[in-house]
């Protein structure tokens, strides 16, 4: 176990802001008082870890980050349960996926004790700033990491600095969504960044947005870089598709993020009469099946908000097709049903998921 180093703020935030706060706190609104820093200096590897209170930093101009985006992050969350414990969900999955991160844009990876020790010292810390469990509400976790050596030429930085902050997040209801299947933008190619959780993915991933607005829809469906014939990944979600067979059909990993929750609902599937299968789906397929009904339900998944109903697709070729009745499926609500009621103790924890 890491030793922290506590710096407490002079200035904390009284119960009563707090509590204003955490009664409508929506996302990214509010932030908690403090703050996890840890340095890596080339050579002499993870310095000092800290916690301080929560504001600016300086940071050199030069700072590699900020030229050629070295720069990864997370999300995960914590949940307060009815007893008034809180409760990571598999922070472990994050941590390994953080050093994956890193090792794809040269970046040096933090050791995975280090990153769960990191997120455990704040929300231990900071536990009252985590919501009770009314409406799902939660604590959402944003450890990052950054290239902070200032130095212009375009190598691997040798410093970085790692930090976690964290955030109220409001009920999320999961709004039903509609994609658009856009024929000008792509996330990810074979050999590109798509796995990794870099900021550079989401920059390029807005105007796509834009354009799925423009269409009368919410997120874009992900196509893969070559054909844009296969289907991804939806917005900042992994994406499945529940068959009239009774299977639960999912890109297989490769080009996409590896999602937490994507993982956890394959291992769920088979307690909703689902068998899991990853393997490659075409554009053609799923719209072919949602039009034939052997697609009745697709949802989108991830940590933000679960599990989010995916009611109708647009795109040029074929124009908007709505799934099944245009209401959250069955499947999809019990399935979302089943990973909150495990994340906030309600329900059991086969796999020991819950930390
Ligand atoms: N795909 C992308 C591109 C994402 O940003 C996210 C959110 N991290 C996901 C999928 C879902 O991942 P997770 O279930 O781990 O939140």
């Amino acid at each position: 176990m890491a030793q922290f180093s506590i710096t407490r703020t002079t200035n904390p935030t009284s119960d009563a802001v707090r509590n204003a706060a955490l009664a409508d706190p929506g996302f990214g609104h509010y932030y908690v008082d403090h703050q996890v820093v840890i340095d890596y200096v080339g050579g002499d590897g993870w310095q000092d870890p800290r916690i301080i209170p929560m504001g600016e930093w300086s940071l050199h101009p030069a700072a590699a980050t900020l030229h050629y985006g070295q720069e990864i992050f997370e999300g995960l969350k914590a949940y307060r349960r009815d007893d008034d414990s809180i409760w990571l969900f598999r922070p472990d999955r994050n941590a390994a996926r953080f050093v994956g991160s890193a090792q794809r844009m040269g970046m040096a990876p933090l050791p995975e004790d280090l990153f769960l020790d990191s997120v455990n010292e704040l929300v231990t810390l900071e536990k009252s700033w985590v919501p009770v469990s009314e409406n799902e509400q939660s604590l959402y976790i944003r450890p990052f990491m950054i290239a902070s050596e200032p130095y212009l030429g375009v190598r691997e930085a040798n410093n970085y600095r790692f930090a976690v902050i964290a955030t109220p997040a409001g009920p999320y209801y999961s709004e039903p969504v509609k994609l658009w299947i856009t024929p000008n933008y792509t996330r990810s190619a074979p050999g590109g960044t798509g796995t990794a959780k870099c900021g550079g993915n989401y920059a390029a991933s807005l105007v796509a947005t834009q354009e799925a607005a423009e269409n009368g829809c919410g997120q874009v469906l992900w196509t893969d870089g070559a054909e844009h014939k296969w289907v991804e990944e939806c917005g900042t979600m992994n994406i499945m598709f529940v068959t009239a067979d009774g299977e639960l059909v999912t890109p297989s990993l490769g080009t996409i993020l590896a999602g937490v929750t994507r993982e956890s609902i394959l291992s769920l599937a088979t307690m909703h009469d689902l068998k899991p299968v990853e393997r490659p789906i075409s554009i053609d397929e799923v719209l072919d099946g949602v039009d034939s009904g052997q697609i009745p339900e697709v949802f989108a998944c991830g940590t933000a908000a679960v599990v989010t109903p995916i009611v109708g697709f647009n795109s040029p070729g074929r124009g908007v097709q709505q799934v099944g009745d245009g209401q959250p499926g069955p499947k999809t609500q019990e399935i979302r049903k089943h990973l909150v009621d495990i994340q906030y103790g309600r329900a059991e924890d086969p796999f020991g998921w819950t930390k």
